[in-house]
């Protein structure tokens, strides 16, 4: 019985996706058809329509790149155990291009002991890159985003606090539902792929979040000890 109802929420989680995807398409297709249309019968190529058409491409392409991260292997054929204060540290390096421009500061907390887990290392990169977009997007300019590392005997802690605009607790509620967004050129894909990843390794994610404070995000993730080479 309980085999039956993880494949009906299975088949709903998929029925919504496909709703989902199935609109978020066809607005920029709706959209790309009429311009074409106008470009056919005004008989003259305007920039503008070019530039219509372009961004409207690139939110469909940008809606497939995200969605195929989701379609990836869901089992962890190529977990490993992974020290994962090098991968945070490769993330924020990485992230900081983007924040500096914004005059945002990323802080990395940890201890020097590695923390061991099992996993697969560029989608846990894709989830702490997800988290960290996320904490620039949420602050106007000029701040700081918090990472930190800590452990107990089972798991390994790890937080991504912003100062950002924070979130309401009907936008938690929806957070995690595929296309809920609330950015202009957001997909709202990010966070339900994080929590997949998350998921998938065996992990949890919590939220705490006040409006026009900040957010702070905890991933939870199975302690391993040290492996033996
Ligand atoms: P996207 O970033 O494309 O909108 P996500 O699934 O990553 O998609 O996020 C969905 C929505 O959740 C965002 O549009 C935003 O409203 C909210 N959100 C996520 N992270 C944060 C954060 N750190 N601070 C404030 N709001 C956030």
């Amino acid at each position: 019985k309980e085999e039956y109802m993880m494949q009906s929420e299975r088949l709903t989680m998929a029925g919504q996706l496909a709703a989902g995807i199935a609109h978020e398409i066809r607005n920029p297709l709706t959209s790309i058809n009429g311009f074409m249309k106008l470009m056919r019968s005004s008989k003259q190529s305007s920039e503008t329509y070019f530039d219509i058409i372009e961004s409207e491409l690139k939110r469909i392409e940008l809606i497939v790149n995200e969605l195929l991260v989701l379609s990836k292997p869901q089992r962890n054929h190529t977990s490993k155990p992974l020290n994962v204060l090098p991968i945070l540290d490769q993330v924020i390096t990485l992230m900081k291009v983007q924040s500096a421009l914004k005059n945002i500061e990323i802080i990395f907390n940890g201890p020097d002991a590695p923390l061991w887990i099992m996993g697969e290392i560029n989608q846990l990169k894709q989830v702490f890159i997800n988290l960290l977009r996320n904490g620039i997007d949420a602050m106007s300019s000029t701040g700081t985003i918090y990472v930190s590392v800590d452990s107990n005997d089972q798991e390994v802690l790890i937080s991504v606090e912003d100062e950002g605009i924070g979130m309401t607790s009907e936008q938690i509620q929806k957070l995690g539902q595929p296309f809920f967004t609330t950015k202009e050129t957001g997909t709202g894909l990010g966070y339900m792929i994080t929590q997949n990843i998350i998921h998938n390794h065996s992990g949890s994610i919590q939220i705490e979040s006040v409006p026009e404070q900040g957010t702070t995000f905890t991933v939870k993730l199975p302690k391993i000890s040290k492996p033996e080479d």
